[in-house]
């Protein structure tokens, strides 16, 4: 049996594996290799690893865990869990059965792409979520906006940071009179009618054509498609959840424990609000040492 099993070897399990086996506990990590980031050329905003492809800097991370004779990593789906603290069992999709008595969840969310030409295939590149992840590159140019509920108002805000060129596409919703004269004052335009189609151009270009007739040309998009965790494995655990405007993520506390005892989580499935590597590499290391120090006799 091992100490702990880690479902999502990703930034967020691999940081939690690292600490295992650090403490010398025996640890499997399971993984099926779908990084949310993988679409992205580069990962920005990790110390030491600024401006790397996002999957050279999990390969470097997994040629450093080799080290560590108690860690085992394994390309495979966790496919069911059951069990209680002490004894926990997990299937894997490869007709493996495994038992821990610690589990960590890590197994990240998906964004979901809405059925509109070209958005999927422009994701990551010309239409991107997070300012601190690709500003830079592009800032002083030509950003829009793809409005997603209250909270794009607060992207318009921090935009500023980074441009004074910025366009608000509504995509169908009805901004409220406020939040126009707002916009209005920022001089930021904003353009109505759902979206049809993304036409990608040039390394980040987007032009955003709409329902009315009309096509907009921005230099980058940034946009907030809803998500849902990667995998239902919280669901037969019976772990609470919490609702935010893009998704569900796993309610945990601040030793990153879930409502079920023993079972750990981290990473994006239980980080709505500032999504990133480095947060997931932060929260995955508590979700290890925490899990490590809840073993102690
Ligand atoms: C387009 C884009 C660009 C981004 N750019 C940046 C950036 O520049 N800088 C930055 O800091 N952040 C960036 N992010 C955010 C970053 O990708 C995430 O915050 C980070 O990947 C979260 O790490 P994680 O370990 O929680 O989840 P993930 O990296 O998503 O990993 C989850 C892992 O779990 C695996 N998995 C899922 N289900 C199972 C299962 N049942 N069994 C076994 N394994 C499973 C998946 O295959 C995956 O490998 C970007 C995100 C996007 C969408």
């Amino acid at each position: 049996m091992d100490d702990v099993i880690i479902i999502g070897g990703s930034f967020a399990g691999l940081a939690g594996a690292l600490q295992l086996g650090r403490a010398r506990r025996k640890v499997t990590v399971l993984d099926t290799g779908l990084q949310r980031n993988r679409f992205a050329g580069h990962s920005h905003g990790l110390l030491g690893h600024d401006h790397k492809p996002p999957l050279d800097i999990l390969a470097e991370a997994r040629r450093q865990l080799a080290r560590y004779p108690t860690i085992r990593l394994i390309n495979a789906r966790a496919d069911s869990v059951s069990g209680a603290l002490d004894d926990f069992s997990v299937f894997t999709g490869d007709g493996e059965s495994l038992g821990a008595r610690r589990l960590i969840l890590s197994y990240g969310v998906v964004d979901q792409m809405p059925e509109v030409p070209g958005f999927a295939e422009s994701w990551g590149t010309s239409i991107v979520p997070c300012p601190y992840c690709d500003g830079f590159e592009v800032a002083g140019q030509h950003w829009g906006l793809v409005w997603s509920g209250p909270q794009s108002h607060n992207q318009v805000r921090l935009f500023h940071d980074w441009t004074d060129r910025l366009t608000v596409f509504t995509d169908g919703h009805d901004l409220p009179p406020d939040v126009r004269a707002d916009l209005a004052r920022r001089n930021t335009p904003v353009v109505d009618g759902r979206i049809i189609e993304i036409a990608r151009h040039g390394d980040h270009g987007a032009t955003v054509k709409l329902e009315t007739g009309a096509h907009v040309a921005v230099d980058i998009l940034f946009a907030h498609p809803r998500n849902k965790p990667s995998a239902s494995l919280h669901e037969s655990l019976g772990l609470a959840t919490v609702g935010t405007p893009l998704g569900v993520v796993l309610k945990v506390d601040e030793r990153r424990e879930t409502s079920v005892p023993g079972v750990y989580a981290a990473g994006d499935l239980t980080n709505p609000l500032l999504p990133s590597v480095t947060t997931a590499s932060w929260q995955g290391a508590m979700a290890g040492i925490f899990a490590q120090q809840s073993m102690l006799v």
